[in-house]
């Protein structure tokens, strides 16, 4: 028999070939999901007893024919009948693709998204200028053949196979000769198809093994033989399939290792979903060890998978930015693939994916606070971004999550909030009644005030990810009365002001005598000088530099906060006169005017040096300076 699939379909085989350009390769998952099909189909049949017959190995095949130039797709499913054949590839499979181009043609910028939506069938016709089906019913009728060679027309006529089942032969084109190479096709096998739920041939491999008859070699070990195995390319019965009370950790770790061959890291730990209703959503997602400078995180490590068939390792739209940096599988049938990026976010059945995802990863974390806390502090340095991005970014972890954020002070303590706002409550509330929160972002460079507000018997946190300024200021927001400040945000005395500063010692005239002294020997415009009545053992004179100022200047480099283009955003930092140390009153009393330079210069200088701010040619002047001076 002979006929013409659709008087409209005149042009769509051109552009089934032109379309999609980069995503071709996936016309492999669409034939091997649909022989997947026809072999899940036939096993539900024979479940009911509609098919009574013996089914058989139903392992599908994909094999390639280097001089017919040839791919095959075998399956052992149910086949078709002659009125299937024309019914399912020539309406139903083509009204797809009809219906597929229709909606996309023309938008091809979006060629992520319309990679993951299957033409079917004909997007066979992306690869091969023949396509041959040939296949026979469950049904006791006799085998067909369906063959078209990319115009309207096709032909339909017996055949002779003689087994159950359906085999696609594509004669692939030469512009997609490619797909003729062992190792794509493999590579494209093992992309789409690593978890499909029937086993996979795709060639042979050889398999070493204890020699049969127990032959010995030389050294008395039993002989090792190779035999020729069938290769089978996936792992029909993936981990997130499981019941998780039947898995332990190795499993998870195992499972990991084959999801990615390539890392070496064990996971810190990893959360099993498995939901069935109100919508079906299976997966394992582990949380990797995360460095804790980097800013550049590693994405895309998650996989999307619908049915156990790989649909994109891009989950952005699916689960909340920050848990992008997690690892691991979601397999979700009912996230839908065939509509824009856009959409999908709007989409409510995605949405409450999302937020399920949220809320698991949240009580996961949760629970290990509250099961182990001396574990979940042992892990905390691997979680901190993970958690510092949550925050920042979703509210309803933030919530869930606050509880169990942990503070870390320079002796190496954690603390949650609560424990940490009634431990410093007595020493570090200010005159207004705020909890002032002191914190480091390196405690080595910034020892001396480190070591002086320890002293003072103030507790210092260690807080340095890229996130900390977003994060203190974010923080502020959320809970009343409580300050963050960074050890050098200003002097000690003034980080938690107790009283109302005392009055200067310095009279106006004698501050305005002072002034153009010291402005002469640091840069003007990077330095604000400020008067302040220290103690007279603190040091004559210190940089400062706001806390305010400096979060600015910090959100701006990194981005976000309302910040972006910003760019950066001048130094700026206070040079605080102690005028209560005897040396400024020396300064301010000294009348040759060089040597009243030289002192205001060394002092200046070794506010600087103090916060390793002096280099360059400025240091080595300051050591032949100071070297003048002992001599
Ligand atoms: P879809 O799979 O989305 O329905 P396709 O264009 O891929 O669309 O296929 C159209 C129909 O052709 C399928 O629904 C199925 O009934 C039939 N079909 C395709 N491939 C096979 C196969 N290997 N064995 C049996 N039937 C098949």
């Amino acid at each position: 028999m002979k006929g013409t699939i659709n008087v409209q379909a005149e042009n769509i085989f051109p552009i089934i070939k032109k379309f999609l350009y980069s995503d071709h390769e996936i016309f492999l998952r669409e034939l091997v999901s649909n022989a997947v099909d026809a072999t899940s189909k036939l096993k539900a049949l024979s479940r009911m007893g509609e098919v009574t017959a013996e089914i058989g190995d139903t392992t599908i095949e994909i094999k390639i024919d280097e001089k017919k130039k040839t791919l095959h797709v075998i399956d052992r499913g149910i086949g078709m009948t002659a009125e299937e054949v024309e019914k399912y590839l020539n309406q139903v499979a083509f009204s797809g693709a009809s219906e597929f181009l229709q909606k996309y043609e023309g938008k091809v910028d979006d060629a992520g998204i319309i990679g993951h939506f299957g033409l079917g069938f004909y997007s066979a016709f992306m690869v091969a200028k023949k396509v041959e089906v040939i296949t026979k019913s469950w049904k006791d009728e006799d085998a067909v053949k369906w063959v078209c060679d990319g115009s309207p027309e096709f032909s339909i006529t017996k055949s002779k196979k003689m087994e159950r089942g359906t085999e696609i032969i594509l004669h692939i084109d030469d512009e997609s000769k490619e797909f003729l190479e062992e190792q794509r096709v493999g590579g494209i096998l093992d992309k789409y198809c690593k978890f499909l739920p029937v086993p996979i041939k795709f060639g042979t491999k050889e398999e070493y093994m204890d020699d049969p008859d127990g032959k010995k070699d030389d050294d008395g070990n039993v002989k090792q033989v190779s035999k020729t195995v069938d290769n089978i390319i996936n792992n029909p019965d993936p981990l997130w399939k499981k019941q998780p009370a039947d898995l332990k950790k190795e499993d998870y770790n195992k499972f990991y290792r084959e999801l990615y061959p390539m890392t070496f890291e064990e996971p810190l730990f990893n959360i099993h979903i498995n939901v069935d209703y109100p919508f079906n959503l299976t997966g394992i997602l582990y949380f990797p060890k995360l460095a804790k400078h980097k800013v550049e995180l590693q994405r895309n490590k998650i996989q999307l998978y619908s049915n156990q068939v790989f649909i994109t390792d891009s989950v952005e739209n699916v689960v909340p930015e920050f848990l992008t940096l997690l690892h691991g599988v979601i397999d979700s049938p009912d996230i839908p693939l065939n509509v824009s990026r856009s959409y999908l976010q709007s989409d409510s059945n995605v949405k409450k994916i999302s937020s399920h995802i949220t809320k698991k990863v949240a009580d996961k974390l949760a629970d290990m606070y509250k099961n182990d806390r001396k574990d979940f502090e042992e892990k905390w340095p691997d979680m901190q971004v993970f958690m510092d991005y949550g925050l920042l970014t979703d509210e309803k972890f933030y919530e869930r999550i606050q509880p169990t954020y942990l503070l870390k002070n320079t002796e190496g303590d954690f603390k949650n909030f609560e424990e940490y706002k009634e431990a410093i409550k007595e020493k570090q509330t200010d005159k207004d009644g705020n909890l002032v929160i002191l914190y480091t972002n390196d405690a080595e460079a910034q020892h001396s005030l480190v070591t002086k507000a320890k002293n003072k018997g103030y507790d210092i946190l260690e807080m340095n990810t890229p996130l900390t300024a977003h994060l203190v200021q974010h923080f502020e927001m959320k809970m009343e009365k409580v300050q963050f400040k960074r050890v050098d945000a200003d002097a000690l005395e003034k980080l938690i002001p107790k009283a109302d500063s005392a009055e200067s010692n310095l009279s106006e005239d004698q501050k305005s005598a002072l002034t153009p002294v010291i402005e002469n020997v640091v840069e003007k415009e990077k330095f604000t000088i400020q008067y302040e009545s220290l103690d007279e053992n603190d040091p004559p004179m210190m940089i400062t530099e706001s806390e305010f100022m400096r979060r600015m200047k910090e959100q701006a480099e990194i981005g976000g906060g309302g910040m972006f283009g910003m760019g950066n955003m001048p130094e700026n930092y206070n040079l605080v006169v102690n005028s209560n140390h005897g040396l400024i009153s020396k300064i301010l009393m000294e009348e040759d005017a060089g040597k009243k330079e030289q002192m205001a210069k060394q002092a200046a200088d070794l506010a600087l040096l103090s916060r390793g701010m002096l280099k360059g040619e400025k240091l080595t002047a300051f050591i032949e300076r100071s070297v003048g001076l002992i001599q």
